[in-house]
């Protein structure tokens, strides 16, 4: 399965975040440097080893400090690689997480701010990253388009997911735009139109 990571950065300063460094930390080294930006910070959606599998390899590749950020209640599921084993997978976990996410957090990125929002169901401890400024959301595996994140692994709870989406996402503008943890981009407005689990 392929997951998207995101590189992003303060234009002034070339201070970097990459959410969810999932698998090839080269391609996401590279990337920050041919931009000539500098990644301090590690910010995941959620604790699923296809969301934090490069995670070791850009911080081994990364000169300056870096912070790794996760909600707490992901931690047991960090600890357990990821849930790796079920699927067969082996990963290098990185090192531990040194900041805790709160829902209504504001992470600072330069000028540039993004506001922790608790999304849980998908995993106890998800999170998405609003910016309002730019009217978009890295939501992780909440929401895709056309369809959900499943809600069958470990600490996964249907109904849960349904209200976090509700609550975190649909009461964002429907010009919104989602990028998503796997697959194409949507908007708030598609996927509360046509989204087939919201109707
Ligand atoms: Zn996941
Ligand atoms: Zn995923």
């Amino acid at each position: 399965v392929l997951t998207n990571s995101y590189l992003i950065a303060d234009a002034e300063t070339g201070e970097a975040a990459v959410i969810d460094p999932a698998w090839n930390a080269r391609v996401i080294l590279s990337a920050a440097a041919a931009r000539g930006w500098t990644i301090r910070h590690l910010w995941l959606t959620h604790a699923h080893f296809d969301h934090f599998g490069g995670l070791a390899g850009v911080v081994a590749g990364t000169p300056a400090p870096v912070t790794v950020g996760l909600h707490p209640a992901d931690l047991p599921l960090l600890q357990a690689n990821g849930g790796a084993e079920i699927f067969g997978f082996r990963i290098e976990p990185g090192p531990p997480p040194d900041l805790a996410f709160q829902p209504g957090q504001i992470l600072e990125l330069g000028r540039e701010q993004l506001e922790v929002r608790f999304t849980p169901g998908h995993t106890q401890g998800h999170v998405v990253f609003v910016s309002h400024a730019a009217s978009l959301v890295f939501c992780g595996d909440v929401i895709f388009q056309g369809s959900i994140g499943r809600t069958d692994l470990p600490g996964g709870d249907f109904a849960t997911l349904l209200a976090s989406i509700r609550r975190e996402i649909l009461s964002l503008p429907d010009e919104t735009r989602l990028l998503c943890g796997h697959g194409d981009e949507t908007t708030v407005g598609i996927e509360r139109q046509s989204n087939p689990f919201l109707n």
